[in-house]
């Protein structure tokens, strides 16, 4: 028989000093739910499962389309993306958790500032100078517009660092996310010109030299980055560049 109830087992924290307590909840079942529709109608009516009225749990969202990857947190114990979580395809109770490897702001919403700032570590961007026309850009051969188009797709959702066991509060370890921006922004003829700079960076501390090969972050990926393909590319081009280095003293 369908079912008519979709039931929920919320992991809450008002913040990361505070206890955490799980909070059972059961709504009507509606068919095309998915996991953010469902946190929606929890927080109309944030009463649990025994009839206690609760605060309404908190979320990070944003685009709803898996594009900008703020709702990433852990359904039924899997990092991914809550929006394209459907309700049809998730075995219930349908357990919610904050990603464990950033400091708990509230409930579901985790501070992923880290990983920005890593992205500013490496100069993960094209420096244009808007001061005056540069002018057309260099012409992009259609073959290099193809290796890089699938590394540009990353979001900065964080599913690649939670499952990543190098990464996390007990380390500097950048992870997968920042090696492919490295690998991305080096290939742009014109983000080539600081590929030097990224190098010293990813070689620096928390760099490459930390990644332990567990590949879960390639296999975790909601992009299907290549991200273990990233991470020997980059390691070539850091081999060059600290053989270069060491020739320059
Ligand atoms: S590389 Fe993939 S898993 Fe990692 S942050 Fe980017 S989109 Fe998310």
């Amino acid at each position: 028989m369908a079912e008519t109830t979709v039931r929920f087992r919320i992991k809450r924290q008002d913040n990361g000093a505070a206890a955490a307590r799980w909070e059972d909840f059961v709504l009507p079942y509606r068919s095309g739910m998915n996991v953010i529709s469902a946190l929606m109608a929890i927080q109309r009516n944030p009463t649990t499962t025994d009839g206690v009225k609760t605060t309404p749990p908190v979320w990070e969202a944003s685009c709803l389309e898996e594009v900008c990857g703020s709702c990433t947190m852990l359904v039924n114990g899997q990092a991914r993306q809550a929006c394209t979580a459907l309700i049809d395809n998730l075995e219930q109770p349908i357990s919610l958790e904050p990603m464990t490897k950033f400091p708990l702001v509230r409930d579901l919403i985790v501070n992923r500032t880290k990983m920005f700032d890593n992205l500013k570590k490496v100069k993960a961007w094209v420096p244009v100078d808007g001061t005056y026309d540069l002018g057309p850009g260099p012409r992009i051969s259609q073959e290099k517009q193809e290796e890089m188009y699938p590394l540009s797709r990353c979001m900065t959702c964080g599913v690649c660092l939670e499952v990543c066991p190098q990464f996390g509060p007990q380390s500097d370890f950048m992870g997968a996310q920042i090696i492919n921006a490295v690998r991305l922004f080096n290939a742009h003829p014109t983000g080539a010109l600081n590929a030097d700079e990224r190098l010293e960076a990813i070689t620096g501390a928390g760099g490459i030299q930390d990644c332990g090969n567990a590949q879960n972050c390639v296999r975790s990926c909601p992009k299907d980055i290549p991200l273990t393909a990233s991470i020997a590319e980059v390691n070539r081009q850091a081999t060059k560049y600290m053989f270069k280095r060491m020739l320059r003293r």
